[in-house]
């Protein structure tokens, strides 16, 4: 389940949906995917498709986590990356290898407690984990050269506009029942260029914190 051969033929299905970039493919066949899963569902973990894991979340589609990453990284190297929604840790543990700092917040403390041991596991030191309502952003941590939300709101929250450099990148998913994946770029103190990239299907981004 775990062999290479499984993981190469999620590669090549990521490249027939157009994921292109090679650093990306190449991390996300290198990044143990089942470590992230609960162990009655590990061996789908190489199928391309979100999976439960509790508290009514999932862990991200590879196509989802490849795609955002790709876009996030599509115009040069990346320094501080702000992550809103940990969940498994998965998204994580892929943009830590591909980008200097990442920082990465969960609403959900037990979800955020497995996903630590996950990237300890892993030993990916370069990742800060915090428990609270990321809608917030990092403030103490900003501003992000890119941001990348893995639940939905229904519309982009302003404090994380407003946690970009300039030149910086936020990929996020938005809508309620129909949500669009959309990339904006900060050029601007005061201007954001936004683009629709495609249909998408997050979990809903919520407030507050859960214990
Ligand atoms: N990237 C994760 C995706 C998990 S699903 C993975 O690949 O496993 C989305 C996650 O966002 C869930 O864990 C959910 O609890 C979290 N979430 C939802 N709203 C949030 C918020 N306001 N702040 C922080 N995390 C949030």
């Amino acid at each position: 389940m775990t062999s290479r051969r499984t993981r190469d033929r999620l590669i090549a299905r990521l490249r027939e949906q157009g994921v292109e970039d090679d650093r990306v493919l190449d991390v996300v066949r290198d990044t143990p995917r089942h470590i992230f899963i609960d162990e009655a569902l590990s061996h789908r973990a190489y199928e391309d498709t979100a999976l439960p894991i509790g508290f009514n979340q999932t862990i991200s589609q590879p196509y989802s986590v490849a795609r955002m990453t790709e876009l996030l990284l599509a115009e040069g190297p990346l320094h501080n990356v702000l992550e809103v929604g940990t969940g498994s840790g998965y998204q994580t543990a892929v943009l830590a290898q591909l980008v200097d700092q990442v920082f990465s917040v969960e609403r959900i403390k037990p979800l955020q407690d497995k996903a630590r041991k996950r990237l300890q596991l892993l030993k990916l030191r370069n990742v800060q984990l915090m428990h609270s309502d990321g809608g917030m952003g990092w403030p103490a941590k900003a501003p992000f050269d890119g941001i990348l939300v893995t639940a939905a709101p229904e519309e982009v929250p302003a404090e994380l506009l407003a946690q970009l450099t300039v030149g910086g990148r936020l990929i996020i998913p938005v809508g309620a029942r129909q949500q669009e994946l959309k990339l904006i770029v900060r050029t601007g103190e005061d201007s954001f260029d936004t683009r629709v990239v495609e249909a998408a299907k997050f979990v809903p981004l919520l407030s507050g914190t859960v214990r």
